[in-house]
């Protein structure tokens, strides 16, 4: 039995799971592929990159999550 897959799940076109909500409407932010290189990179280079919410259009400020022990103590 053949399949018939009339849209072959191209690389580019995968969404990646940011594993982040909109702090607007909490929808789950997702980017393409190759975007979320772009954001991931741009993060981690120590910088902050802006994601548009897909349900709600508010651009998101994606940042470095800050390592335990920079947070200041009480
Ligand atoms: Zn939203």
């Amino acid at each position: 039995m053949k399949k018939n897959n009339p849209h072959p799940p191209g690389a580019e076109h995968e969404l990646i799971d940011l594993e982040l909500n909109c702090f607007v409407c909490h929808g789950r932010l997702y980017a393409p592929l190759a975007d979320a290189r772009n954001v991931v990179a741009t993060v981690n280079s120590g910088g902050t990159a802006l994601l548009l919410c897909p349900y709600c259009g508010q651009g998101n400020v994606i940042r470095l999550r800050r390592p335990p022990d920079s947070v200041p103590s009480p």
